[in-house]
């Protein structure tokens, strides 16, 4: 097979991608990506300014009209071709991974997983922007919905899970039919961001249709919300970021769409009939995989009183024997902590949980840029550790007597993205997870759950929108009822 002659092994990344070009950003200001475990700088992009993200928006404007157009086979076997080209890459992305954000090699190869099968899942979707014909009362007259695109998505993705992230809002708005402009974070310039962009134009995607800025939030981030190009902003990010993104949406030129997935401080409840050693399991994989930087990470874990010593015996000992710290060593579930205010935010959190006088049954100290695992019990719902989300490796224990008791300490919060519940009667746990305040509730599952054909979103602080097949199509095009008049109408006037 012939080789492609321009592009690099393993990629390069020069600096923004708008139009098709890698070039530097004209703010001139030097971003770095460093590594978080040791330091290392692995890159440095001179930042865009407005007039990069103008030419962006402008360019994802004229491209989306050619790529609207393009049947439906030709995106599909585009999206294909993206697959195909993450599986042969897979040792680069997941190298990336681990050197970017501080994943272990458990978390980017899941990551990494993950985002192929959310592409071969889009891949599917150029087929399924239907539209319909509404029965009309007027003689003569017929009613049909055109399904169409919004045009121009920008997305913003966070540091986290950027691979992944990034190209769940990409994939799904190119696959319907949109242009999209993406600002990653700048922790994840590569991986959320610059490394798709290499991906996707390996790929054939037309010149345009995807464009890359990398630049500092407070030079772009605002005018990357308000552009009028822009239709329709998805978010995922924090909340704070995310309330202020949704104000600028409703003042801009245009008022326009929006998507948020946001914070959340998910809780997992074992109720007294639970299978502890699963209920452990989850517990531990769902809190502390990537070290608790996860969205739907369980901040929470709440225990019936009658399974509580049970719980506490298997559970303290396991999370004891957790391998943290180098995330290049296999079977490491706990590597470094992203940056440098991370670490502080999650350190202060333990510093008042202590204060707050919660128990600490299992601490440490950090290791460089690594936080070993936390427990803390005697945990009440008035505590600020329990109502804040905590992106690190610290879980909070609650003791609760009965399920009334275990719904009303799961649903005190200001969140509502993931949840979970652990019983053998599956009767009593769609009962309890009817009752539920998420978006999300697993049986017998831990609470970091995303499959890319169903439904994924939050509800209260966690945000407002939906992931997933039917309803991520819904989301990224709109409708557009066009009548048609086949007989002689009189008019009174
Ligand atoms: P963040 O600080 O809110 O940043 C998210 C994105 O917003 C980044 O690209 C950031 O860029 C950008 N940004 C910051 N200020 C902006 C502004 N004024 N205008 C436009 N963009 C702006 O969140 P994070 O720290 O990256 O990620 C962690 C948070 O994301 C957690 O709260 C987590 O729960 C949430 N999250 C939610 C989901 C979900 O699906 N619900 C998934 C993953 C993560 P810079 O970083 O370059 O400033
Ligand atoms: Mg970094």
């Amino acid at each position: 097979m012939k080789a492609e002659s321009n592009i690099p092994s393993p990629y390069v990344f020069p600096g923004q991608y708008i139009a098709g070009s890698w070039r530097p950003g004209r703010h001139g200001n030097v971003i770095k990506d460093a590594n978080p475990f040791d330091g290392k700088v692995l890159l440095e992009v001179v930042g865009a300014d407005r007039t990069d993200l103008d030419e962006a928006y402008q360019t994802a404007k004229t491209a989306q009209v050619a790529w609207e157009h393009t049947l439906p086979g030709q995106k599909a076997a585009i999206l294909r071709n993206v697959a195909r080209i993450m599986r042969e890459r897979k040792d680069e992305i997941v190298s990336w991974l681990i050197k970017e954000v501080g994943s272990t090699i458990i978390k980017a190869t899941i990551e990494a997983d993950m985002t192929v099968a959310g592409v071969e899942e889009a891949a599917a979707y150029p087929y399924r922007v239907e539209g319909k014909i509404v029965p009309c009362d007027d003689e003569g007259t017929e009613t049909r919905i055109y399904r169409r695109p919004i045009g121009v998505i920008g997305v913003i993705s966070p540091w986290n899970f950027p691979f992944y992230l990034s190209n769940r809002s990409v994939v799904t708005a190119l696959a319907v039919g949109n242009a999209v402009v993406l600002k990653p974070s700048q922790t994840s310039m590569v991986t959320g961001g610059l490394l798709l962009a290499r991906i996707y134009e390996e790929a054939g995607l037309p010149p345009g249709v995807l464009n890359v800025i990398v630049g500092s939030s407070s030079e772009i981030g605002d005018a990357f919300v308000t552009n009028p190009i822009a239709g329709f902003i998805s978010f995922t990010g924090s909340t704070s970021v995310g309330r202020h993104v949704a104000q600028l949406c409703k003042t801009g030129k245009y008022i326009k769409g929006i998507a948020l997935e946001l914070g959340g401080s998910s809780p997992m409840v074992v109720l007294d009939d639970a299978d502890i050693d699963m209920a452990v399991g989850a517990t531990i994989l769902g809190r502390f995989l990537h070290q608790g930087m996860i969205c739907m990470s369980t901040n929470r874990v709440i225990v019936d009183s009658k399974v509580y010593d049970q719980f506490m015996k298997a559970f303290v000992p396991r999370v004891k024997a957790l391998k943290y710290g180098d995330p290049n060593e296999p079977g490491c579930l706990i590597g470094p902590m992203v940056n440098q205010d991370q670490f502080d935010l999650v350190i202060d959190q333990i510093k008042l949980a202590r204060k707050e006088g919660a128990t600490e049954v299992l601490g440490g100290e950090p290791v460089g840029m690594v936080i070993p695992p936390h427990i803390f019990t005697d945990v009440t719902t008035d505590m600020k550790i329990a109502q804040q989300e905590v992106f690190g490796p610290v879980i909070t224990v609650f003791k609760v007597n009965g399920d009334e008791e275990a719904l009303r300490v799961c649903n005190d919060t200001d969140f509502g993205l993931s949840s979970s519940v652990f019983t053998q009667n599956e009767a009593r746990g769609v009962s309890f997870a009817r009752r539920v305040e998420a978006g999300m509730t697993h049986i017998n599952d831990m609470t970091v759950c995303d499959y890319p054909n169903t439904m994924f979103g939050g509800e209260k602080n966690s945000g407002i929108g939906r992931f997933g097949g039917e309803w991520i199509i819904s989301e990224f095009t709109r409708d557009h009822l066009i009548s048609v008049k086949r007989t002689k109408k009189q008019y009174p006037f």
